[in-house]
């Protein structure tokens, strides 16, 4: 084995390193694949259930009246989550629009929306107008109001209390830390807070931004009581087949507001063409939960390579996991740099490519991406991405078949240590 890893330019002190690793992971790795397991009978359940035949895959356009691809394909999401209706469409960009869509639809001048978890995802930032942006949600007249999470991670219950007012019409909850260093909510967690929330005001409309988390557990947020639960089809649930899309899932109303303003008033989900590329929205989620399964054992294994050469790793090696997200911290821009410059070199696309930090369009600090992926931007696929702040933090997530995560690791490695960043042979 060791010399197709050669190939590869991984040293036998890093490769034997890695092994020594996993030898401790097996457990854990049992545990990943019993809920891959259960979450994979899920989706076929609602495939059955819901008759999804071969016809499903035709394609439409123009206005797609009567899309039977598109239209099942909203009852199986429906179904494997739990909710009442769903809209996942190609006409969905990414996550921040599904996340601005289910807020914008659902929001009316004079309403506040409340995060009781903190500061919310970098590009909803725009969209809510905490950075002014045209067209944010403070443009008309929408409010905000925000609830940091206490110093051990917990919520601020009394704070939460003090926040909701008669205006306040919906609450947002990111399942995942996304690029903050805070902790993942378990859907449990999520639950316990929207059953405080509702106490207190029960028409408040909870929703979950749950771009990362689906299919780690064994349930997902609308099983606590979330009205609606929004996410991107280039990360989980898309299985890396997707090319493009988002959904919101949730209740009727809240979907058919949603879809009331992805297309027009009056319009709502009876139109938009599916394109022909319903096959692979259907056959990506079938995958979603085996892939999610992957990128599991990828960031579970990275906090276990990392944690001990002293860099700070968040999730830790022994947490509990609730997203597919390893946040590797490395305090020097060169250790944030080699770590995605391993990534990339790992991929099947572009990896003969260096990444470098650039500004990106709705991130506030210069951001290094590495993705080497079949698709742009997808980061369900192997990636990893930080921006170039204190204290240098690499978000690195994804990776279809966690045989090559486990390549993407030991290769960020051997740039750490090609780079003399980073000491093993002690360790070995
Ligand atoms: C990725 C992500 C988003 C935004 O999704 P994009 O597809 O990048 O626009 C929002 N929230 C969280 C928690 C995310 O991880």
């Amino acid at each position: 084995m060791f010399s197709i890893y050669k190939e590869f330019g991984i040293s036998k002190e890093v490769y034997e390193y890695g092994n020594s690793i996993l030898e401790k992971l097996e457990e854990r790795f049992r545990e990943i694949d019993d809920i891959a397991e259960y979450n994979q009978l899920k989706v076929l359940r609602a495939m059955q259930e819901n008759r999804v035949a071969v016809e499903c895959f035709n394609t439409t356009t123009g206005y797609g009246y009567g899309d039977i691809g598109r239209d099942t394909l909203e009852k199986v999401y429906a179904s494997v989550f739990k909710a009442e209706d769903a809209l996942v469409r190609p006409q969905i960009t990414c996550g921040t629009h599904a996340l601005a869509l289910a807020l914008m639809s659902n929001l009316r001048p004079g309403d506040e929306l409340l995060s009781p978890v903190g500061k919310p995802y970098d590009t909803l930032e725009e969209v809510i107008g905490i950075r002014p942006s045209n067209g944010s949600l403070a443009e008309y007249g929408v409010t905000y109001a925000q609830v940091d999470l206490r110093e051990d991670g917990g919520f601020d219950y009394d704070g939460i209390k003090a926040a909701i007012n008669e205006r306040t019409k919906l609450v947002t909850i990111q399942r995942s830390k996304g690029y903050a260093n805070r902790p993942t909510l378990s859907v449990e967690q999520i639950g316990e807070l929207i059953s405080f929330i509702k106490g207190i005001k029960p028409d408040i409309i909870c929703m979950v931004d749950n771009c990362y988390g689906e299919f780690v557990e064994k349930i997902e947020p609308i099983e606590v009581g979330a009205d609606m639960c929004v996410g991107s089809l280039i990360k989980n649930p898309g299985g890396g087949l997707a090319p493009i899309g988002g959904y919101i899932v949730g209740t009727k109303e809240c979907v058919e507001s949603a879809a009331h303003r992805l297309t027009s008033p009056g319009l709502g989900k009876e139109v938009g063409a599916s394109l022909g590329i319903m096959q692979s929205f259907y056959q990506g989620f079938f995958l979603a939960p085996t892939v999610v399964a992957g990128a599991l054992k990828g960031a579970i294994f990275a906090a276990n390579i990392y944690e001990p050469l002293g860099f700070l790793c968040v999730p830790n090696s022994t947490e509990e996991r609730y997203d597919i997200i390893q946040a590797v911290s490395f305090f020097k821009p060169e250790g944030l740099i080699a770590f995605c410059e391993g990534i990339q070199a790992a991929a099947p696309v572009d990896s003969y490519v260096t990444p470098e930090p650039w500004d990106m369009p709705g991130y506030d600090s210069k951001v290094i991406m590495a993705a080497g992926a079949f698709v742009s931007g997808s980061s369900i696929e192997l990636s990893a991405d930080g921006p170039l702040r204190e204290p240098y933090t690499a978000f690195f997530q994804g990776g279809l078949t966690w045989n090559h995560a486990k390549l993407g690791i030991l290769k960020s490695l051997q740039k750490l240590v090609d780079g003399r960043l980073v000491n093993i042979s002690q360790l070995c």
